[in-house]
C-alpha cells in the first residue's frame, strides 16, 4: 500500500511494474520541446498521457490540476511541479491550483487564516517567482474552503464512494477523524470539477503528481468512471516524477530541515547548503582520479541535473568529467554553488516584488 501522508517511495521500477504506471519516455518522441524533467527522466511514468499529447498536437482543451498543502515551507523539490505548470502554461492549458487548507486543517491541525498566510507568502509568491504567471486567464487559484463548486461536486461523488474503500486505499483506520477521512474526496472534485459543464465540460486533464499521490488518482480515475452517465467525466491522466534527493541522501522533506534546501532561504545558506551536499566522490583524490566518481549517488549532480544546468550538452560534460575523475568533488561543488546562490539572488528578488499580486489572487 502507497499512503501518501507518510511513505518515501524510491524503487520506480517495481511501482511501474506493480500499479500499472507507464515509462514516459515510450511518449517523449510525440512531444514537441518536451520539458528537461521529461527528457532527462525527472518525470518517470504516467496513465494515459497520451491524451495529453494529442490535446496539445490538435490545440485542443486540456486542463492540469495541482494542489499545495500549505502546511509548510517550499523546499527546492517543490519546483519540479512549478516548472511543469509553467511549461503547460506554454502549451495554453487550463491550470487549476487548489490551495489544500480543508487538508492542511484535517491532516497538520492548521487553521484556515494560517494556511491562506501560508498559502500567499511561501507557495503563491515562490510560484509567480519561478515564472508562474499570475495574469494569464486561464490561471485558476482558489482555496478548497472557499471553492463552492468543489464542495458541491465532493458531496454528490462522494456518495458513491465507501468506508471500507477508503480503509482499503488509504489505510485509514477506526481512529481516524471524519475530516481527514473526508478530504480525499474534496481532491477527487478539485481533479474532476474542470470538466463539469459550467467549466467547458469534458476535457483531458492531467494532473502532475510524486508516486506517493497515486492513491489519489487511482481513486479519481475510478470515481470519473462510476460518474461516467452522469457527468461523462474523461478520466483523468496522470505524470510522476521522482522525489530529489535530501541533502543527506534519503528523502529531501520541509519536516526535516537538515535535508532540504528551503525557497526562502538566503543565497548565502542556499550556497553553503549545497556545499555541505552528500556527494558521489571516492575517499581520497588519488581514489577519485583513478575510479572516477558516481554521479548517479551525488546530491550536487542532482542538483544540476534537476534546477541548475539548462544545457544538456553541459550536463553530459559535467557527467563525463566526473566518471572519467577528471574533475575533484571541491571543484565542483563549487561551480554548483556558486550557480544555486545566482539563482536565490533572483529568486528573492523576484518573490519580494510578487507579494502584492500573491495577495491580490485571494483576497
Ligand atoms: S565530481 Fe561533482 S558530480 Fe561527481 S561526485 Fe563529485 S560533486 Fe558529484
Amino acid at each position: 500500500m502507497i499512503d501518501p501522508w507518510s511513505s518515501a517511495i524510491l524503487n520506480y521500477e517495481k511501482l511501474i511494474e506493480e500499479f500499472g504506471i507507464k515509462p514516459f519516455h515510450d511518449l517523449l518522441g510525440d512531444l514537441e520541446n518536451p520539458h528537461i524533467l521529461m527528457s532527462r527522466g525527472v518525470i518517470f511514468g504516467h496513465r494515459d498521457y497520451g491524451r495529453i499529447v494529442k490535446a496539445m498536437r490538435e490545440k485542443n482543451n486540456f486542463a492540469v490540476v495541482t494542489g499545495m498543502m500549505p502546511s509548510g515551507k517550499m523546499h527546492i523539490g517543490h519546483k519540479m511541479v512549478v516548472d511543469q505548470l509553467i511549461w503547460y502554461q506554454e502549451k495554453g492549458a487550463e491550470i487549476y491550483i487548489p490551495i489544500a487548507d480543508m487538508e492542511s486543517y484535517s491532516a497538520r491541525g492548521i487553521d484556515f487564516p494560517e494556511a491562506k498566510r501560508i498559502a500567499i507568502d511561501e507557495y503563491i509568491s515562490n510560484y509567480i517567482a519561478l515564472g508562474l504567471d499570475p495574469d494569464n486567464e486561464n490561471l485558476h487559484i482558489y482555496l478548497q474552503s472557499e471553492n463552492k463548486t468543489v464542495g458541491d461536486l465532493a458531496y454528490k461523488l462522494a456518495k458513491k464512494v465507501n468506508l471500507n474503500e477508503m480503509k482499503a486505499i488509504y489505510g485509514f483506520s477506526g481512529s481516524t477523524n471524519i475530516a481527514h477521512l473526508y478530504t480525499p474526496l474534496i481532491q477527487v472534485a478539485d481533479i474532476l470539477h474542470p470538466q463539469l459543464e459550467e467549466l467547458g465540460g469534458p476535457k483531458p486533464t492531467v494532473v502532475p503528481v510524486g508516486p506517493d499521490q497515486d492513491p489519489h488518482i487511482r481513486l479519481t480515475r475510478d470515481i470519473a468512471e462510476r460518474f461516467g452517465s452522469q457527468f461523462n467525466f474523461i478520466s483523468p491522466s496522470s505524470t510522476y516524477h521522482r522525489f530529489i534527493t535530501g541533502l543527506t541522501g534519503g528523502k529531501m522533506s520541509s519536516s526535516k530541515p537538515k535535508t532540504a534546501i528551503f525557497l526562502s532561504d538566503s543565497p548565502e545558506i542556499a550556497e553553503k547548503k549545497l556545499k555541505s551536499a552528500k556527494t558521489g566522490g571516492r575517499e581520497s583524490l588519488s581514489q577519485q582520479e583513478e575510479m572516477g566518481g558516481v554521479p548517479e549517488d551525488c546530491v550536487v549532480y542532482e542538483m544540476l541535473l534537476y534546477h541548475l544546468l539548462q544545457s544538456d550538452v553541459k550536463l553530459k560534460e559535467t557527467y563525463q568529467q566526473c566518471r572519467e575523475g577528471s574533475v575533484m568533488c571541491g571543484e565542483c561543488k563549487a561551480k554548483a554553488a556558486e550557480m544555486i546562490k545566482d539563482f536565490f539572488k533572483d529568486l528573492e528578488m523576484k518573490r519580494e516584488k510578487a507579494k502584492d499580486k500573491a495577495k491580490s489572487i485571494l483576497n
